[in-house]
């Protein structure tokens, strides 16, 4: 019998009317994530059904890929950004998957307990953090090939070259077309450098966490937007005691974060090549600074509009609501200071990987009070991310946004239906 052929488990209409119904009762997100998560762990169901009927098919999978990479019996497959229960037959009723959706549930209010924020872990709306500097590889190679200041590639190199890590899980390019993203596991200086920079459409990194388990490559450092950073503290801190989850808690040792507005579907390649009037073929960087920074191959650099850029905005991005990576040991923007990383050190050990390589004059700083527009900037482009959002189990799915006309995830909840009234309602 293939999978296709697996009949849809009953159990699952009785779990999805309790979570709407939890949904009803507790608004407070962390309550709510709290009784959801009571009620996951009585297991019993296949929960590869409920994922798929509840995230996926509404069009709200955010395509983090923790579902695939937390299944101790590999039900999932991943294409076109999303999972695939290619194997729904294997299933083994642990539930794991849909413990860790970060769109099912907000990364919880224990998380503490799991990662060190470090003092004094003040929350100035941008999630808790220790301090934050502007910071830059002082290796000219590496500053070069880096997205702004180089640092994430500068603090992964040494750390595979110290010892503190043996591998990182990191975003590379295919082959055929550097601005579309797929994941690689690096060991090396070369692998990472052939990964810096950033590209600005999805890249499901965190897929190579299952090439690391397998090898046992650890301690592992893993980069990715927040959404990834979520689903791997979720996966790492999951109560359902596996050993997937279990290994993922032993041997992930640093977790670093980028900042992230939005990502955008791979149509917008092309659509950007239209809008410069170049082939996408001679696209090499692509940076956001208010607007859309091109560099081409020999070297010209054009500049395009963000705010028709934006029409390429991936819908599902709208189902997430952290700027910041705010769970993140260190989390890395490009605001404020061009060529400079903007960086907060959450976590102790962030602090102590930060650290050692500013020690050992691999990267260095500069204080954020040398640009002020830097902190600006991560204030409100945190907040808004959150304005008027809802938790994701909320929102409309992607077919309602789909009638209504409206797929921008970035002013669906300021400009658009979900927007308040004057009299406070939503459209
Ligand atoms: C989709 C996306 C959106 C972003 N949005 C913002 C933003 O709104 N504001 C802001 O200040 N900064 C944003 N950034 C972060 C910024 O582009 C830089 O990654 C960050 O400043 C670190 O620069 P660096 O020179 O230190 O990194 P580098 O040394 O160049 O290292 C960058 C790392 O990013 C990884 N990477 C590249 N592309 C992707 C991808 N698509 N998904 C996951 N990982 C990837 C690579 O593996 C590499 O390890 C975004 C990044 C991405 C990928
Ligand atoms: S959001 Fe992530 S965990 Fe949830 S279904 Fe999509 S890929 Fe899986
Ligand atoms: S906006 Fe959120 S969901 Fe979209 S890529 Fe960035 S972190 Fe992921």
């Amino acid at each position: 019998m293939t999978s296709v052929d697996v009949p849809r488990d009953p159990e699952v209409e009785r779990v999805r009317r309790r979570y709407h119904r939890l949904l009803e009762e507790a608004s407070d997100p962390h309550e709510w994530a709290y009784a959801w998560r009571t009620e996951l762990n009585k297991g019993g169901f296949r929960a590869v059904d409920f994922l798929m009927s509840e995230i996926v098919e509404t069009g709200k999978c955010i395509g983090c890929a923790s579902c695939v990479t937390i299944c101790p019996v590999d039900v999932f497959e991943y294409e076109d950004e999303h999972p695939v229960d290619a194997r729904r037959e294997a299933c083994v009723y642990c539930v794991l998957c849909a413990e860790v959706c970060p769109v099912l549930r907000p990364v919880d209010k224990d998380l503490p307990r799991l990662v060190e924020f470090r003092p004094p872990a003040t929350d100035e709306g941008f999630g808790r953090y220790s301090y934050g500097v502007y910071a830059r590889a002082t290796d000219p190679k590496i500053l070069d090939r880096g997205q702004d200041g180089g640092m994430v590639s500068a603090l992964i190199i040494h750390g595979l070259e110290t010892g503190t890590l043996g591998g990182a899980v990191l975003g590379d390019v295919l082959p055929d077309n550097n601005q579309i993203g797929t994941h690689r596991l690096a060991r090396t200086r070369e692998d990472v450098l052939a990964c810096a920079g950033s590209r600005y459409t999805y890249s499901p990194n965190t897929l190579a966490l299952l090439e690391a388990m397998r090898n046992d490559v650890r301690p592992l450092a893993v980069v990715g937007v927040p959404c990834q950073v979520d689903g791997v503290r979720l996966q790492q801190n999951s109560s359902i005691r596996l050993e997937v989850a279990d290994w993922y808690r032993d041997n992930i040792s640093l977790v670093v974060g980028l900042f992230c507005s939005e990502a955008f579907t791979h149509e917008s390649i092309a659509k950007l090549g239209e809008m410069i009037d170049v082939p996408p073929s001679r696209i090499v960087n692509i940076n956001i600074k208010g607007k859309v920074v091109v560099r081409l191959d020999d070297g010209e650099v054009v500049t395009a509009s963000l705010k028709k850029y934006r029409e390429f905005a991936r819908p599902a991005c709208l189902y997430c609501l952290d700027y910041g990576a705010e769970n993140a040991d260190i989390a890395a923007g490009g605001i404020g200071l061009d060529d400079w990383t903007l960086t907060l050190v959450r976590t102790e050990a962030g602090h102590r990987a930060f650290q050692a390589a500013i020690d050992d004059g691999w990267i260095e700083t500069r204080p954020l009070t040398d640009e002020p527009r830097g902190e600006e900037l991560l204030r409100k482009l945190s907040a808004a991310k959150k304005k008027n959002r809802p938790l994701p189990a909320q929102m409309p799915t992607l077919q309602q946004r789909q009638a209504l006309g409206w797929l921008d995830p970035k002013t669906f909840y300021t400009k658009g239906p979900g927007a308040p009234t004057d009299d406070g309602e939503s459209r």
